[in-house]
């Protein structure tokens, strides 16, 4: 266990009462925050949500509750029913270990839903992130919970990562998680990192001028430069002749025709200083073609052209 100095806890403190301000105003809304409350239903959609668009889920989740309400009626529905029910949410292996997850609850009798991580992650399909997500936001366990999200989050937040793409390992950020969450709290604080990180703070452009923490991140200042540096080193997508772009080249093109009367296409490229380039002629003769059959010119002959 990592231990953190007195002013990374007072920081964190100041981060968790602005974020949650921030949440209770920003926060995103979701079917399965609303219908999630039983361990059951935290774990159906913790199945769902591994891999699958929110939007889907949204539409399925419900439908899938309906039915199969219980771990029991899951347990025991015909396994082609439960692959049909899960139809549009891909992965179908995720759907045959969720049953296989119910039916080994169902085999524990009258025992209660398990609520420690070791007997959550024994069933089928439930790793550390799912089983810690059932503790949080069903039984309110004041347990770390951190997803690819919350780990870039807490990343950028607890130490100045030099790019967008740097992050602390997992262990370190769960083990700085479990110091700093607020007590009781453990459910709306990992909801709230979960929104920043999927629309403020996100993966490749942060957008930390409206970011509700900004005062105390220690990487804002490297997000906001590295992140510009990413923009600008972006390949251009635009092929570049003689360094201009097409769409440049077209009016120059336009241009040279509106200027004469009539011009034909060794004038137009002497006029653009193109005649010694077969690349710029072949692109600008696809340029004097696409602006005849917008109508813009008509051609007279073979290679003369005016205005329309
Ligand atoms: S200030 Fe920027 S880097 Fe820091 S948490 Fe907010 S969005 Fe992320």
């Amino acid at each position: 266990m990592i231990r953190l100095a007195p002013s990374t806890h007072l920081r964190f403190n100041r981060i968790q009462k602005r974020l949650l301000r921030w949440y209770a105003t920003h926060q995103r809304s979701f079917i399965w925050r609303d219908l999630r409350t039983t361990p059951y239903v935290v774990m159906v959609s913790e199945f769902m949500l591994q891999q699958t668009q929110a939007a889907m889920i949204e539409s399925k989740l419900p439908r899938f509750l309906k039915r199969f309400p219980t771990v029991r009626s899951l347990a025991l529905a015909p396994t082609g029913d439960v692959i049909r029910a899960w139809q549009g949410l891909g992965y179908n292996r995720r759907a045959l270990n969720l049953q296989r997850a119910a039916q080994a609850l169902n085999a524990r009798g009258r025992k209660p839903f398990p609520n420690t991580l070791e007997e959550l992650m024994a069933l089928p399909g439930v790793g550390a992130y799912t089983a810690s997500a059932i503790l949080s936001f069903s039984f309110h366990y004041d347990v770390p919970v951190v997803d690819v999200n919350i780990e870039r989050v807490l990343s950028r937040l607890w130490m100045p990562m030099r790019d967008t793409h740097e992050t602390i390992p997992i262990p370190l950020i769960k083990s700085l998680d479990a110091q700093i969450l607020p007590r009781g709290n453990s459910g709306l604080w990992h909801q709230a990192l979960m929104d920043l990180g999927a629309t403020i703070c996100t993966k490749r452009n942060p957008k930390c001028e409206i970011c509700p923490v900004l005062a105390e991140c220690k990487s804002a200042k490297n997000m906001i430069r590295t992140r510009t540096i990413a923009k600008e080193s972006l390949p251009s997508k635009e092929i570049l002749y003689a360094g201009q772009p097409r769409r440049v080249w077209r009016g120059r093109v336009l241009k040279s025709i509106a200027d004469k009367k009539v011009i034909n296409l060794s004038q137009i490229l002497k006029v653009l200083d193109a005649s010694s380039n077969p690349s710029i002629e072949a692109m600008i003769q696809t340029v004097l073609n696409d602006l005849a059959t917008e109508g813009f010119i008509v051609r007279h002959g073979k290679s003369t052209f005016k205005l329309i």
